[in-house]
């Protein structure tokens, strides 16, 4: 047995090498950058204009030139023009280039046009107003985003500026998710009396898939000879199985020991946790795999405490990690880490967490009201109002 601390410690030292693979620009949303991006030129690229109105040298008005004969038009997309007369303006629009000899640009809401000259109304002009001066923002070959990044709509904007139309990413492990038992049936089956639905297959189905991640379904039975046979060929077409049932001390949970018959190196077996305390977690060579304990609520605990932030650290970026206040006392006693189902609530800036027990580790029917477990240490058991521990969100 392991302690949770120990247990997170030991996957996050085996994480999974992940391949990399080119996806074009407009498939990268949410995916994982897998390079280095690096300013191909100056952010902006020229001095921009911020303002419709006219770009003028700055020491003649300064002089007491405020009326400026209007020598041409800069609009955006056209070479950089010239300023022949310092005692002339070059009308200019957002966007545009800085006409040569030209540093200040006066926007039309401070001047007055008539006959082709402008007479300026303000006595708030101040050198350089309104110029987007150019590399401000980023330098040509500095690094505008790191491996590793999550790849957002904001991300998609500086890929596009920099002309990537193709982009390399992280990809997502090839995840089987096999359930045990033999009172599991299909879901679109009327279970008897005596089975169940395989609700946990679905459950983590649908994890993996807000991380992005598919995954391939398989139902074994509790029956010793078919889970070596079949675990034997998933290691060979899977990078990593996810398990549920089978791995506590029953006469029929034989997950472990078949693993173990085949080679798969065991990292850990229990963890002394309330749920989830029988998981077992092992690898062999870059495949990987972890069997989570079959009552759902530990299922659902195991794969969002362990196997989520082992994933999203696999594939090179950071889990988010919180924490919340608890908004009532609470007491355990047993010597271990009790994930406390909880109710989450902002009260003013703060995160409030109230307990919503449940009838254990089998109601899942709790879940639907909480929104993720408050990591309640094993060293102590009484946990009182307004103290703050680590919060687990899965919403
Ligand atoms: P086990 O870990 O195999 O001892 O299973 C513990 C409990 O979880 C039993 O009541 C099982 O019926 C239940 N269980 C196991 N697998 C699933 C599943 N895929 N979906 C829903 N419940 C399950
Ligand atoms: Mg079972």
């Amino acid at each position: 047995m392991v302690s949770v601390e120990e247990a997170t410690s030991i996957i996050l030292s085996n994480l999974f090498q992940p391949k990399t693979s080119k996806v074009n620009l407009n498939e990268c949303l949410d995916k994982i950058l897998a390079e280095p991006i690096v300013a191909d030129r100056d952010f902006p690229p020229y001095d921009r204009a911020t303002m419709d109105g006219i770009a003028l040298a700055f020491d003649s008005h300064q002089k007491g030139v405020a009326n400026f004969r209007i020598e041409s038009v800069q609009a955006a997309g056209e070479h950089r023009k010239k300023l022949k007369s310092d005692v002339a303006c070059i009308e200019i629009m957002t966007g545009a280039t800085l006409p040569e000899g030209t540093d200040t640009i006066v926007p039309y809401e401070q001047i007055e046009i008539k006959n082709d000259h402008a007479t300026i109304n303000s006595k708030q002009v101040a050198k350089g107003q309104n110029i987007h001066l150019q590399g401000s923002d980023a330098k040509k070959d500095h690094l505008l985003l790191e491996t590793g990044t999550v790849i957002s709509p904001a991300e998609v904007a500086l890929l596009a500026s920099i002309g990537k139309t193709s982009v390399s990413v992280v990809s997502a492990p090839k995840i089987v998710i096999i359930s045990t038992g033999n009172e599991l049936v299909d879901i679109e089956q009327t279970p008897a009396p005596h089975q169940i639905r395989k609700s946990n297959s679905y459950a983590l189905q649908a994890a993996l898939a807000e991380l992005g991640i598919d995954s391939a379904l398989l139902h074994l039975a509790d029956d010793q000879d078919q889970l070596k046979t079949e675990i034997k060929q998933a290691l060979l077409d899977f990078d990593v199985l996810l398990l549920s049932g089978g791995v506590s001390k029953g006469k029929f949970d034989f997950v472990p020991s078949a693993l173990e018959s085949l080679g798969v190196h065991k990292l850990f077996h229990q963890v002394s946790q309330k749920p989830g305390k029988p998981m077992w977690v092992g690898k062999v060579g870059n495949k990987f795999v972890f069997a989570l304990p079959g009552n759902p609520v530990s299922t659902f605990l195991c794969f969002h405490r362990y196997v989520k932030p082992w994933l999203l650290r696999s594939m090179g970026t950071k889990p988010i990690t919180s924490k919340a206040i608890l908004s009532k006392s609470f007491s355990f006693k047993g010597d271990l880490t009790y994930f406390l189902q909880v109710k989450l609530a902002n009260i003013e800036g703060k995160l409030m967490a109230e307990p919503i027990v449940g009838g254990g580790s089998g109601d899942f029917v709790n879940l639907k009201e909480v929104d993720g477990f408050l990591e309640l240490p094993s060293n102590k058991s009484e946990f009182s109002a307004g103290e703050t521990f680590d919060y687990l969100a899965f919403r």
